[in-house]
């Protein structure tokens, strides 16, 4: 039976007001598993004013008493954390393994927001001047919106809400149309949780939705993840209408494989990074940069033993790959192969072929291209598919300039068995999180999430301390008790 979901405002459950909606799909059969409603601007009104409501009580609410909402929602993620996996798995199509790890990654911000009171502690500088003291303290924004990608529909949101409403704000989150399911979970275990009504709201829905959010003068600030077209022009259109934005955008993350790399371990790692969740990983790695035509050789040998290897099948039964997320999906990708093919690049194996891609379900098998240039469009632009391109150079620095060349700059790894040589990448390479011998360097919950260059727009990355950083205001304050008449001053004070 097709299930039909709804927003979640103000605690309750809400049919979409414009009578809109899309269809959510099982990526394993194919078939239409639920009817999501896609809001207008009246049901992003709603849940706007649901958090403008809730935003002054709960800001008002001591740190210490947010937190015990976040220890409380950390343990019913991890009492619900089958289910929560289930539903990523029916939604996304990925292993069931994988929609396991992806729930504890997003528990961690839940763990690093319980520590709020810490990291709200502001400075404080005793006598500035005679009889004067200063200090510096951390105010909620109001109501912030998070706008989430359909590759991880629990640990994106978890990237954001936790931080934003240990913090004090109040929250409305726009997940991807496509996985809608996870963030209403979430909206109930945060109500069981003891957070009030209206604190936190799911409204679904696309570009209509996102653009009421950005119309809208009483959401301060968006937090947004999913492709780099989308998220520069939601930094551009945010930042003209006054608020502040993160947005974080696509990738084509690089592996370096040095000549003295561990080929055998370097392909095991780049196996699992290349066509782990299908490709469909902003961390995944796409490309593999090997330096020496004897290094590219032993690893395209390695690669392809393993790539025809691949267990491929429906997510609840943890093979190695699942399905892509939709028919489109798997048509683009399917169209990147085509591509590559056309632009002369060496398909050593073709996931077009594969008999899981003939049946029901948006399944593909894994591709690995070898001899790929950097003018072809399939290294240039994000596949985001189980297609991994092998590029050849001849040295260490050809390795670090093509990296550097490349329009984006999220994630990379290196490979070798030189503490010298995996210190110099690591120094200068230009990207936001490097590995060094480990291929998804994803950082974790107390540390900050966030690539370079066309991966990020805005200055702040993700949860950790620039999480909190985003989420509050800076206010400085200098007091002074004086006794006595005071003396009108009209020169620029100082402390001297
Ligand atoms: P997407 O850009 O299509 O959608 C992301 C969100 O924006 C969704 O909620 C969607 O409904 C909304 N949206 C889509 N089109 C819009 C428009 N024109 N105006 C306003 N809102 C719009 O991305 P996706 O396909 O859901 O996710 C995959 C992309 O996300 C990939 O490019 C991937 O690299 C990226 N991603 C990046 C990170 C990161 O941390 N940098 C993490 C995960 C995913």
């Amino acid at each position: 039976m097709t299930r039909q979901l709804h927003h979640h405002i103000a605690g309750r459950e809400r049919p979409g007001g414009g009578g809109h909606h899309g269809e959510v799909f099982d990526p394993a059969t194919g078939q239409v598993a639920a009817h999501v409603p896609l809001a207008d601007a009246d049901d992003v009104r709603m849940a706007v004013d649901a958090a403008h409501a809730a935003f002054p009580a709960w800001a008002a609410t001591p740190p210490l008493q947010r937190a015990r909402v976040m220890f409380r929602l950390r343990a019913l993620i991890e009492r619900d954390a089958d289910a929560l996996a289930r539903t990523i798995t029916a939604e996304h199509g990925k292993t069931i393994s994988d929609a396991r790890g992806e729930v504890t990654r997003g528990m961690e911000v839940v763990e690093f927001a319980a520590g709020i009171p810490h990291l709200l502690k502001g400075e404080f500088s005793a006598e500035v001047g005679r009889g004067v003291d200063s200090w510096s303290e951390r105010a909620p924004l109001g109501v912030v919106a998070g706008i989430t990608p359909f590759n991880f529909p629990v640990m994106v949101p978890l990237w954001m809400a936790p931080v934003a409403l240990a913090c004090g704000n109040a929250f409305v989150l726009k997940p991807s149309e496509k996985v809608p399911s996870a963030a209403l979970h979430l909206a109930a275990l945060m109500r069981e949780a003891g957070l009030p009504d209206g604190v936190f709201n799911v409204v679904h829905g696309g570009r209509e939705a996102v653009e009421a959010l950005v119309a809208d003068p009483r959401v301060q600030a968006l937090s947004f993840v999913g492709s780099t077209p989308v998220a520069q022009a939601l930094y551009r259109a945010g930042s003209e209408a006054g608020k502040r934005v993160q947005a974080l955008g696509g990738a084509k993350n690089h592996a370096v494989v040095l000549a003295d790399a561990d080929i055998e371990a370097a392909a095991d790692a780049l196996l699992g990074a290349g066509y782990g969740s299908a490709g469909e990983r902003c961390m995944a790695i796409s490309v593999a940069v090997c330096v020496g035509d004897a290094t590219a050789d032993a690893l395209v040998a390695a690669l392809k033993a393993r790539v025809e290897a691949l267990r491929i099948g429906q997510g609840l039964d943890d093979p190695d790959m699942g399905p892509l997320v939709d028919a489109a999906h798997r048509e683009r990708v399917r169209g990147y192969i085509d591509l590559g093919v056309a632009e002369g690049a060496q398909l050593v194996v073709d996931g077009r072929a594969h008999a899981c891609a003939q049946g029901p379900g948006f399944f593909l098998g894994g591709s690995l291209f070898d001899r790929v240039t950097p003018d072809m469009r399939i290294y240039r632009e994000e596949i985001f598919g189980p297609v991994l391109c092998v590029l050849r150079v001849a040295d260490f620095e050809a390795a670090l300039a093509l990296v550097d060349g490349h329009g984006y700059g999220n994630g990379t790894a290196v490979f070798t068995r030189s503490g010298g040589a995996a210190r110099e990448y690591a120094r200068r390479v230009q990207a936001g999180m490097v590995g060094i011998n480990v291929p998804i360097p994803v950082p974790m919950a107390f540390h900050c999430f966030g690539g370079w260059k066309r991966s990020i727009f805005g200055p702040l990355h993700m949860h950790g301390p620039d999480g909190v950083r985003f989420f509050t205001r800076l206010k400085t304050v200098t007091a002074r008790w004086p006794e006595g008449a005071a003396v009108a001053e009209f020169v620029m004070p100082t402390m001297g």
